[in-house]
């Protein structure tokens, strides 16, 4: 099965990333991801025996660039929770034929870790920053924690060579959109590349309403009052973000309109969860289990004949159909963006 030709799905797209969740668990509690009255004290994480080991990831991983993926990505719940973690990106970083390793995290244990996952061959961070401002920070990430330790990460990742770092916020209206020219302006002179994506109704546990998206061309206009932006022409890329660099020259700023301009015709993510199950969509209600398959001893083809088998059989493109599928009768519930990875 070794090089063989990327496979594609029923509508013809190819699978190219692999996002892999290394933990369900997570020091905030964002309240468009795990309120915390629903992730409170009594809320059961995966225990330990079910997440897969770093050696059953790189396997998945390795099975993964025989089907055409050239890239991977992980996070979480917050993967830097996860103990020993440069020691796993070292392992990916040894696979040949994968040419980019990146990461998405809270940041806020990213300070003391950033030089050694850049050795152990991690290529890209991205950091999450819904706001600039500390209150609305602390405010966001639903446990009170301070913005300082995640604007340290920041700069360690950078100075790591970790850079241009990528930095994601989720607008939600009324409560961080009013702070969208300072996020700019703060990613504008630290030269990193600031991302605002729309929220989403992801999972079951957030009473997402679509009154509370801040639409990506909303976000544009008020950047471009301040600062005329132009599209970046990205080619034949598949990106799912839209990029635009500042007139001025102060760097790229890119929009992610998962809602108002979904991007399923071009998806070829699979997610892979921190216990070994295959989403082939964010909204897929259950997953393929594949740790049983790891489990059961399967080799490397075995486990690139599942996923392919997976993928080639695959037609989600849930946020094509969302305004009609959002009410359907026996709609079963979707799992939680800190269980998928985002
Ligand atoms: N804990 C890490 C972090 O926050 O970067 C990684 C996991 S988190 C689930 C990955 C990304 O999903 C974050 O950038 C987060 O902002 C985004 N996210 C979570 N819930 C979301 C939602 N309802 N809509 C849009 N993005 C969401
Ligand atoms: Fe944790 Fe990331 Fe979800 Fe926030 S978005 S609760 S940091 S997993
Ligand atoms: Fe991909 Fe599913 Fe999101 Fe569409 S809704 S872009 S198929 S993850």
């Amino acid at each position: 099965m070794r090089n063989m030709a990327p496979v594609k799905d029923l509508l013809g797209r190819r699978l190219r990333d692999l996002r892999v969740s290394v933990t369900d668990r997570c020091n905030f509690r964002c309240q468009y991801c795990m309120p915390l009255a629903v992730f409170g004290p009594g809320f059961r994480f995966l225990p330990r025996p079910e997440l897969l080991t770093f050696e059953e990831i790189a396997e998945v991983a390795l099975a993964a660039t025989d089907l055409g993926v050239r890239k991977v990505r992980l996070t979480g719940g917050e993967p830097l929770l996860r103990r020993d973690l440069p020691v796993l990106v070292g392992m990916l970083a040894r696979i040949p034929g994968l040419e980019d390793l990146a990461l998405t995290t809270n940041g806020f244990l990213l300070a003391r870790q950033a030089s050694e996952l850049a050795r152990a061959g991690l290529k890209r961070v991205t950091v999450s920053l819904d706001s600039i401002d500390p209150q609305v920070f602390r405010l966001m990430n639903g446990v009170g924690l301070p913005i300082e330790p995640v604007l340290e990460g920041i700069d360690a990742a950078a100075r790591a060579g970790l850079g241009p770092v990528k930095l994601n916020a989720v607008v939600r209206r009324g409560l961080n959109d009013d702070g969208i020219l300072d996020l700019a302006d703060f990613a504008r002179r630290g030269g990193h590349v600031l991302r605002l994506i729309e929220y989403m109704d992801v999972g079951e546990s957030h009473g997402w309403r679509m009154e509370e998206v801040v639409p990506s061309a909303e976000v544009l206009r008020v950047l471009s009052q301040r600062w005329p932006l132009e599209p970046v022409d990205q080619g034949p890329t598949q990106a799912v973000a839209r990029t635009y660099s500042y007139r001025d020259g102060g760097g790229e700023v890119g929009v992610i309109s998962s809602v108002t301009v979904p991007f399923c015709s071009t998806c070829g993510r699979l997610r892979l969860t921190a216990d070994g199950h295959l989403h082939t969509c964010l909204f897929s209600a259950s997953g393929h289990d594949l740790k049983s398959v790891i489990r059961a001893g399967a080799t490397r083809e075995e486990l690139g004949r599942e996923m392919g088998g997976l993928w080639s059989r695959r037609v989600d493109r849930y946020s094509e159909l969302r305004s009609q599928r959002q009410d359907l009768p026996g709609r079963r519930p979707k799992p939680e963006m800190s269980y998928l990875g985002g």
